[in-house]
């Protein structure tokens, strides 16, 4: 089980300054102070991200090649497995580990999908 924590005071807080920046409510619960946690998981030989909602507990995971941007390049391990799974170099996918205790979308659970929707949904106040 992964251990969720802030990482604001961390000198290297990548993944949290992302997860900030990019949703600043909720898409699942539509809180807008999910204040999100991170945790972290070597996984198929790279590294991910995992960020969970401090309200409802949803938990996203995202590869930190992603948020880095290093995947967009097609000579780095992660853009080639991007090419190799047909998927978008310069998109950044967000697979959706849990929906949290107020979304009832269970169908989503085990999906990927672009950042991009979830950016959209957060930014018009509404969830997914
Ligand atoms: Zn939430």
């Amino acid at each position: 089980m992964a251990i969720f924590k802030r990482e604001d005071n961390k000198y290297y807080n990548m993944s949290q300054q992302f997860i900030d920046g990019m949703l600043i409510n909720c898409p699942f619960c539509g809180t807008k102070d999910p204040h999100w946690l991170v945790a972290h998981q070597l996984r198929f030989l790279t590294n991910e991200s995992l960020f969970s909602c401090e309200k409802c507990s949803a938990i996203i995971r995202i590869n930190d090649a992603d948020i880095s941007g290093e995947a967009c390049n097609k000579y780095t391990a992660r853009g080639f497995f991007k090419l190799m799974e047909r998927k978008k170099l310069k998109v950044i996918y967000v697979k959706i580990d849990d929906i949290g205790n107020v979304c009832k979308k269970y169908d989503l659970i085990n999906t990927e999908i672009d950042i991009k929707i979830l950016y959209d949904i957060v930014n018009n106040n509404k969830t997914i």
